[in-house]
């Protein structure tokens, strides 16, 4: 354990999920028990079967969702129920048992009671919240398992594109695609990460952060990124209008996205969903409409998006720097996170 470590202020070489902390609260269900009690212990390798039917068939989804420092030296969680509903929505289709929300929670508490005092108060550093649900039963038939396992764990997260606030690249994917009508786009199982890696490494050898995803069916569409969702602002100023595109149903519904459509409208600026193809996001950044670019998520909180690689066509956004509506609901978002900022939602839930 390492109860007395420093709390980290920064993190300037640690890849993101690299740092975790000490703390593991696992559970199990069978189906002759149902859930069996959480345990905290620490957090160490384990032992598996090597048929373990998770490995194999890929029944396993995942949630991420943070805890920040308080400005009254608290800790609180962004929007924990959230998570915890989206967490049993992709447990449901992929045919395993819900994790109640109540135990969801405790679990939440208990890592963040114990691993909390990894962070410091640099608004930039905050800890990462990992819970996963795995089928642990082994045997290889193709069903779904007769026994699950529930973890939550932590890392200490100092931005997944570093700490600056710096405009990404993005790389349009052509050849592949995440998610299909009738499939699981719309929930979080890690065969979608799985499935999207080759484009993410392509998009890096292309000199781009991340791979922009189109709709399968017409190729068209921009959905969203490979870990976060995405929103376009047209105009300025006061007239400026943040929009995001429409969940449908092979996008993710990100948390901070919902957070960040609140946010704007409470910020005086137009907001709501839309669908947006390649080409217009182009024709739109060349005439001036679109005017800024911006991806969200957990991870990501709210990152500019600079410019745009589709094929051998690359545009700007904008004068490719940080816009300033983009900068606006990122402070807004910051601050609600760190308990500056007014919470009519009750969205911060307090350890
Ligand atoms: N899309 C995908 C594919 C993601 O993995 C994530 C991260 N969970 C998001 C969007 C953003 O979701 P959230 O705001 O809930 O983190």
């Amino acid at each position: 354990m390492t109860q007395t470590q420093a709390p980290v202020s920064r993190l300037p070489h640690v890849e993101h999920g690299a740092q975790f902390t000490d703390t593991l609260v696992s559970a199990t269900w069978t189906p002759a028990t149902g859930w069996g009690p959480a345990t905290r212990g620490p957090l160490t390798t384990f032992a598996m079967h090597p048929g373990m039917i998770g490995l194999h068939y890929g029944q396993v989804v995942f949630e991420g969702l943070k805890a920040h420092r308080q400005v009254d030296g608290s800790m609180a969680v962004f929007r924990p129920r959230d998570n915890a509903l989206r967490f049993q929505r992709s447990a449901r289709r992929l045919a395993m048992p819900e994790v109640p929300e109540e135990m969801f929670l405790q679990a939440v508490d208990a890592v963040v009671a114990a691993d909390g005092h990894h962070i410091g108060d640099d608004p930039n550093v905050s800890l990462y919240l990992r819970p996963l649900l795995f089928a642990s039963e082994a045997n290889l038939m193709l069903r779904p398992a007769n026994e699950y396992t529930f973890m939550m764990m932590a890392f200490v997260a100092g931005g997944f594109f570093g700490s600056a606030v710096e405009p990404v690249r993005v790389w349009v994917s052509r050849d592949t695609a995440r998610a299909f009508p009738g499939g699981t786009g719309d929930v979080k199982c890690a065969a979608n990460y799985a499935g999207a890696f080759l484009s993410q490494r392509e998009a890096q050898m292309q000199g781009c952060h991340q791979v922009v995803w189109l709709d399968a069916v017409e190729g068209r569409w921009v959905e969203e990124l490979g870990g976060m969702n995405l929103f376009f602002v047209r105009g300025s100023g006061a007239d400026a209008e943040v929009l995001t595109p429409e969940l449908t149903g092979t996008l993710l519904p990100g948390v901070t996205r919902d957070t960040l459509l609140t946010l704007a409208t409470r910020l005086g600026y137009r907001s709501g969903t839309t669908r947006l193809s390649v080409s217009q996001w182009r024709q739109e950044c060349a005439d001036g409409t679109i005017t800024e670019v911006f991806a969200c998520g957990t991870a990501a909180v709210v990152t500019p998006v600079g410019a745009v690689r589709d094929g051998g066509t690359e545009w700007t956004v904008g004068d490719g720097a940080p816009g300033p509506v983009t900068m606006r609901l990122r402070e807004a978002l910051l601050d609600l996170h760190h308990g500056k900022a007014p919470d009519p939602d009750g969205w911060m839930y307090p350890v």
